[in-house]
């Protein structure tokens, strides 16, 4: 058997019940055949690839935190430190009902390689919690807030694991967490990214995996000579990365029809309000039906049945920025029959294996999420750069950084494709090019 083969049968083994992380595993390995077959014993003797999958530390515990009834409620905190090979730990936290263990290394895992194709000195890692903020009130949420970094603050630090948001987890969560780090510790330092402008956040950080992504997409186009302008565009999700992303690509001459939260999704012909949008999701945290009602043109439809929705308007590009499994075959079907050209993940592993390889069979120009949404850890890192040497840089330098950043991206994994005689596949290219920094400097620091 192939080392390749061996090593998803040892990660399913010795990671049961973790589908989210095998799936993640098996994508990246798939890439690597011609890469690691190429040097097959040395890989193999040097047990590389047991020891990329095998996390270096898991970190799981318990957060205890008293509701606003006065009832003490549980859940379980994770931090995944994946990889340290090029950098400190850096990856986000999420907040929601499904995470569990598998979950959080699937990201984890992802975010090696992301990490990797920024450019940027920074390892991968992952965590959050099975805690859900949905209903919750200011004053729990800044309990639970407390109660979760009174446990992960010593393992933590600015040069030794760097968190930031993910679903669930924006702003108002991370200021909660960095006073009880700060109180704690007694230390003002950049412990997480995606902090206030006030107290050391990055001008830009905010919009930047949804304004990445548009500018690795746009990039795409002018490759395969066209642009996002005058395109019909379909976004999911109604959150951090799509509405940037909405933003972006309106800016670019775009027209988006459609976002989607956890209750339904919105098809609007005129094209996505995003101030509308972001009044009903970031100031009333409400869902889409306020969207709707607040606008003539707009239409909600309910989510039924499992139903993703969006991925049945006719488009010309289609960003999923809500969640992992969102675009399954179905999906990828219905995308095709309507004429799609381009497909580019803001949210991470949107789309099933089966959707992708759909995609990719019937010449759709796809770009996986850690390539696509690296915009907001590139970002992030950017965020650490200026809290190391105690300066602010202004928006424009750091989105001038950003889009340097995605192109550079855009670049390395076309080319890494090319090399390898996949050309187009962007994937592979992705996966081959983040591994391969990761795995020379694995190499060159010994059996750690
Ligand atoms: P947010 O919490 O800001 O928004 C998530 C959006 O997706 C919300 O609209 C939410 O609906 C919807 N959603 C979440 N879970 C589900 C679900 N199970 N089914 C249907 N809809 C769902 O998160 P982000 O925008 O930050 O993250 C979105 C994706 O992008 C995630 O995969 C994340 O890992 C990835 N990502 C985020 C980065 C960042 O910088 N924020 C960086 C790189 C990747 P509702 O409004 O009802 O909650």
């Amino acid at each position: 058997m192939s080392y390749v083969d061996e090593i998803y049968d040892y990660v399913v083994e010795k990671n049961p019940a973790q589908p989210e992380f095998h799936q993640a595993v098996k994508e990246v390995l798939e890439s690597l055949r011609t890469v690691i077959e190429k040097d097959e014993e040395k890989y193999r003797k040097e047990a590389l690839l047991e020891r990329l999958v095998t996390p270096e530390r898991q970190i799981l515990f318990r957060v205890p935190w008293v509701d606003d009834k006065g009832q003490v409620q549980v859940n379980n905190g994770f931090r995944i430190q994946f990889n340290s090979a090029i950098g400190p730990y850096k990856g986000g936290l999420r907040f929601h009902p499904s995470v569990n263990l598998g979950i959080i290394k699937f990201l984890g895992f992802e975010q090696i390689f992301k990490n990797s194709l920024t450019g940027l000195p920074i390892g991968g890692g992952k965590g959050g919690c099975d805690f859900d903020p949905k209903g919750k009130s200011d004053n729990e949420i800044m309990r639970f807030c407390q109660s979760f970094m009174t446990e992960l603050y010593r393992h933590i630090g600015a040069d030794t694991d760097v968190p930031a948001g993910d679903i669930g987890v924006g702003g108002r969560e991370i200021g909660y967490m960095y006073g009880q780090y700060k109180r704690i510790r007694n230390i003002y330092e950049g412990v997480l990214t995606g902090k206030g402008l006030t107290y050391g956040g990055s001008l830009a950080r905010t919009e930047a995996t949804g304004y990445g992504l548009v500018y690795i997409t746009e990039e795409l186009m002018k490759d395969h000579g066209t642009s996002l302008k005058d395109k019909t565009v379909v976004v999911s999700g109604a959150g951090n990365v799509a509405i940037y992303a909405i933003q972006k690509a309106q800016q670019l001459g775009a027209k988006v029809v459609s976002c989607s939260d956890s209750t339904g999704w919105i098809y609007d012909p005129e094209g996505i309000d995003v101030d509308l949008l972001k009044e009903v999701k970031e100031v009333k945290r409400a869902i889409l039906t306020e969207y709707a009602s607040a606008r003539k043109s707009a239409e909600y439809h309910e989510k039924k049945n499992g139903e993703h929705g969006v991925w049945t308007i006719k488009c010309d590009v289609a960003l999923p920025c809500a969640t992992q499994n969102e675009l399954d075959l179905d999906d990828a079907k219905a995308l095709v029959a309507n004429g799609v050209m381009a497909v580019c993940e803001g949210a991470n592993m949107p789309t099933t294996i089966e959707a992708t390889e759909y995609l990719q069979e019937n010449k759709v120009l796809f770009i996986c999420g850690k390539a696509s949404n690296a915009g907001g850890v590139a970002t992030s890192a950017l965020e650490m750069s200026q809290n190391s040497e105690r300066l602010h840089w202004t928006f424009e330098e750091v989105d001038s950084k950003l889009q340097g950043i995605m192109a550079n991206i855009y670049k390395n994994i076309s080319e890494a494709a090319k090399e390898y005689g996949l050309e187009g596949n962007y994937v592979a290219g992705a996966n081959i090019a983040g591994f391969k920094k990761v795995a020379t400097a694995m190499e060159a620091q010994g059996i750690v």
